[in-house]
């Protein structure tokens, strides 16, 4: 048997599967993942640019770079591997927890009709295209360009007329706690979990897998490179997550 047969047997006979992914998934839709070469904005490392410190210190040129990482996520389409994943969901198959920001796997699901059955998913780092708050509770969503003309035209909060900021996770700050017990709890429950494009070292992140082994279940991993999960996973497939992720999980057509 290949490791894609037995990823795909693993996944099948599952009652209740988590797919949980990273960076990589994006890769293949042209979304640059940080460590590759294509992340980097005008010589700044992102370390640089997604902080709270940064954002204080020049807000202008920190909503540039996010302007910039929205422009590009727009110009991206989900591809086969988000679209059998979405699929999957729509049918009540899997639970999606991601790791990323560009919400390519919403649009996919946005593109199945009949997708009542779906859970939401649970966006771990939050959305490019989440504005927020840095004062009160205020946050919508927007995808329209952000006016970087100046400071005084960078978007305010309507309520208490503070900066707005991208709605993600930055380094050194804490996940929202409510998603990530429930991203644990969905972890613990899953007898199945298939984790795609990660590089699994960065906690809390790194728990999901490890929890769903923990609880007796069984881990298919997809990435382009061995990780330091490759060792633990049930299976552990090399190659790209366009191509492995629909020849595991079906493309449900
Ligand atoms: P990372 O190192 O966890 O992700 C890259 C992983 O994907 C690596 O293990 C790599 O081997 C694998 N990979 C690359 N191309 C692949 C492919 N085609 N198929 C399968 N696997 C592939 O993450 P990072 O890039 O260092 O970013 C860290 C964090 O930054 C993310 O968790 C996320 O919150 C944020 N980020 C998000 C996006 C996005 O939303 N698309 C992009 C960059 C960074
Ligand atoms: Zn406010």
């Amino acid at each position: 048997m290949t490791e894609l047969d037995a990823g795909r047997e693993a996944l099948a006979g599952a009652a209740s599967v988590l797919v949980f992914t990273g960076a990589g998934m994006s890769a293949d839709s042209g979304v640059p993942t940080f460590r590759g070469s294509g992340g980097l904005w005008r010589n700044f490392r992102p370390e640089e640019l997604a902080t709270r410190a940064a954002f204080d210190r020049d807000p202008l040129l920190v909503w540039e770079w996010y302007n910039w990482r929205r422009r590009v996520v727009l110009e991206c389409e989900p591809h086969a591997g988000h679209r059998a994943i979405a699929r999957a969901q729509a049918e009540g198959r899997v639970r999606l927890v991601t790791q990323n920001v560009d919400g390519l796997h919403q649009r996919a699901l946005a593109e199945i009709p009949e997708r009542s059955q779906a859970v939401p998913t649970l966006a771990l780092h939050g959305s490019l295209f989440r504005l927020a708050c840095i004062r009160c509770d205020y946050s919508r969503t927007d995808t329209e360009s952000i006016d970087t003309t100046s400071p005084a035209s960078l978007p305010e909060c309507p309520e208490c007329r503070h900066l707005l900021r991208p709605g993600v996770v930055w380094f050194g700050e804490q996940l929202d706690q409510e998603v990530l017990s429930a991203a644990f709890s969905w972890a613990t429950n899953a007898t199945a979990c298939l984790v795609v494009g990660t590089s699994a070292v960065v906690e809390p992140a790194a728990s999901i897998p490890r929890l769903v082994l923990q609880n007796g279940g069984t881990v298919v991993e997809v990435n382009a490179e061995p990780t330091p999960l490759s060792g633990l996973a049930t299976v552990a497939i090399q190659g790209s997550a366009a191509e492995l992720v629909p020849a595991i999980l079906g493309t449900g057509a």
